[in-house]
C-alpha cells in the first residue's frame, strides 16, 4: 500500500456522498458485519496518531480507486499470491488473520491456499465493499470481515498465520508495521508471519540533474525585483523546503557510488516499540569517484514459508511497483574518491502524522567534511514521469559508430 496524493476538496464532496450511502445502507451493513469495540482510554493506535492523521488516512483507503491501484500494481499482487499458493503447508486448514485486508484480496488468496477460516480486519470504510466480495464469492462461513482497528478489535481465537501488505514509502512510511507487529497478540505461539522480514537498503547516490533542479525551484525566491519586489529574503526559507521533501521515482542503480547498506526488521521476534526510533549506522567503502547528492531508499519483503522463500523487491534493477525508490538529498554535496571511506547515519524518528522525520548525515571520516538534513517523509515530492531512467553520463564505453553500423546491417 501507498497513501498517494489527492484533491482534498474532491476528497471531501466524495466523503459527504458516500457517508449519505452510507447511512442509507447502515442497516443491512450493521446486521453482516462485526463492528469494533474501542477500549476507553484509547488504543495504542489512537495514542500514537492524531485524529486528523487517522481520518484523513482511512479516508483514504475507503476508496475503491485506491484500492484499485494497489491490487493493479502486477507485480506486489501476484507477489502476494505466489508466496501463498507456494506455501500451501503454511495455509492448509490453518487460522489466518488478514492486518489491514481492504478489498480483502489477501483473505481470497489464504483461501485459494487451503486456509480454513480468514479473520479480515479493516479499519477504513472498504470494510463493507470487502464484505460485499465475500458474499458474492460464497466465502461469508470462512472469511469473517471485522470493520475496525486491529489494536481495538476482538478475535475470537488465535490465528495460526498473520497476512498482511503494510509497507509504506522507504518500507517504514504509514507506521502499519507497527500495527501489523501489534497483531501478534492473536498469533499461536510459533506462528508465521508473512510477510516474514523486511529490508531497507540505502546508497549514496550521485545525480547533478535532481539536485539543480531542486535548487532552480528554490531560486524563484532569489530573485531582487519579482514585480519590482525583493523577494530574496525568502530564498534560504524555500531551500529548506524543497530540500525537506523525500524524492519517489526511479533511477538507474548506477548512480549509487557505493553497495548498499541493509536494515533488517524481522517480523517473527520485532516489537513495535523497535519501530519508534530507528537508528541506522552508515559504512560505505566508494565503489567510483564522484559527488554524493543524497541517499536513495528501497526495500525488499521476504515471505519465508515453510516449503519456500518468496520475494518482493522494490529495488531500481526489479520491475518498478508502486512504491518506487526514494532519495533524501543532502544540501551541500560531498565528492568522494574511489575506495575512501563514507560514513554516517540515518536516524528515523516516527511521529503522530503515521510517519517519520528523517535525518539523515554522511561524512568522510579524518576529514572535516559533513552533510546532514532533515526530511518529512510524510510529505514526498512526486516526481515519477513515466519516462524510463537515464543512465548516469560516462557509462558509454564505446564509440556511437556501432549505432550505423546496425543500420548498415537492416538495409
Ligand atoms: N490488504 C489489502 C490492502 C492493503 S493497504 C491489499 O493488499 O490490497 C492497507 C490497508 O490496511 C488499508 O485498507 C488500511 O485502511 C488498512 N489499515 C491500516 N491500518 C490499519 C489498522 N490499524 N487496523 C485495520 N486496518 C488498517
Amino acid at each position: 500500500m501507498v497513501i498517494g496524493h489527492n484533491s482534498i476538496l474532491f476528497s471531501c464532496f466524495l466523503f459527504l456522498i458516500f457517508k449519505l450511502f452510507e447511512c442509507l445502507d447502515a442497516k443491512s451493513f450493521e446486521t453482516s458485519l462485526k463492528s469494533a469495540v474501542s477500549p476507553v482510554n484509547g488504543s495504542i493506535f489512537s495514542q500514537r496518531t492524531d485524529a486528523s492523521s487517522a481520518e484523513q488516512y482511512f479516508q483514504f483507503y475507503g476508496y475503491m480507486s485506491q484500492q484499485q491501484n494497489m491490487m493493479q500494481d502486477y507485480i506486489r499482487t501476484s507477489t502476494y499470491q505466489r508466496a501463498m499458493l507456494d506455501n500451501t503447508m503454511d495455509f492448509k486448514d490453518k487460522v489466518v488473520l488478514d492486518v489491514g485486508a481492504g478489498s480483502g484480496i489477501l483473505s481470497f488468496f489464504a483461501i485459494q491456499a487451503g486456509a480454513k477460516k480468514v479473520y479480515a480486519i479493516e479499519a477504513s470504510s472498504m470494510a463493507k465493499h470487502c464484505q460485499t466480495l465475500v458474499n458474492n464469492n460464497r466465502l461469508s462461513d470462512e472469511v469473517i470481515v471485522i470493520a475496525g482497528k486491529i489494536e481495538e478489535v476482538s478475535l475470537p481465537e488465535e490465528v495460526d498465520v498473520i497476512i498482511s501488505e503494510p509497507m509504506g514509502y522507504m518500507l517504514f512510511n504509514e507506521r502499519m508495521l507497527e500495527t501489523f507487529l501489534h497483531a501478534k497478540k492473536w498469533l499461536k505461539p510459533n506462528g508465521k508471519m508473512f510477510p516474514t522480514q523486511g529490508d531497507l537498503h540505502i546508497a549514496p547516490f550521485t545525480d547533478e540533474t535532481l539536485y539543480m533542479e531542486q535548487c532552480s525551484k528554490a531560486n524563484f525566491w532569489y530573485q531582487n525585483s519579482f514585480h519590482s519586489v525583493d523577494l530574496s529574503s525568502l530564498r534560504e526559507a524555500a531551500i529548506q523546503e524543497y530540500f525537506k521533501q523525500p524524492i519517489v521515482d526511479t533511477f538507474d542503480i548506477r548512480i549509487c557510488l557505493a553497495r548498499s547498506i541493509k536494515y533488517s526488521v524481522n517480523f517473527e521476534t520485532a516489537r513495535e516499540s523497535d519501530l519508534y526510533n530507528i537508528e541506522i549506522p552508515l559504512n560505505y567503502v566508494v565503489l567510483q569517484s564522484g559527488t554524493v547528492h543524497g541517499l536513495a531508499f528501497w526495500f525488499d519483503v521476504a515471505f519465508l514459508g515453510s516449503q519456500t522463500a518468496v520475494w518482493l523487491s522494490t529495488a531500481p534493477t526489479q520491475p518498478l511497483t508502486h512504491w518506487y525508490q526514494v532519495r533524501c538529498l543532502l544540501q551541500t554535496p560531498i565528492f568522494v574518491k574511489q575506495s575512501q571511506t563514507l560514513s554516517g547515519k540515518v536516524v528515523l524518528k516516527s511521529n503522530k502524522r503515521q510517519s517519520y522525520d528523517v535525518e539523515i548525515s554522511l561524512g568522510v571520516p579524518g576529514t572535516t567534511i559533513k552533510s546532514t538534513n532533515s526530511l518529512d517523509l510524510k510529505n514526498p515530492f512526486f516526481r515519477y514521469t513515466g519516462q524510463p531512467p537515464q543512465p548516469p553520463p560516462g557509462t558509454n564505453n564505446a564509440s556511437n559508430d556501432a549505432y550505423w553500423s546496425q543500420q548498415d546491417v537492416n538495409s
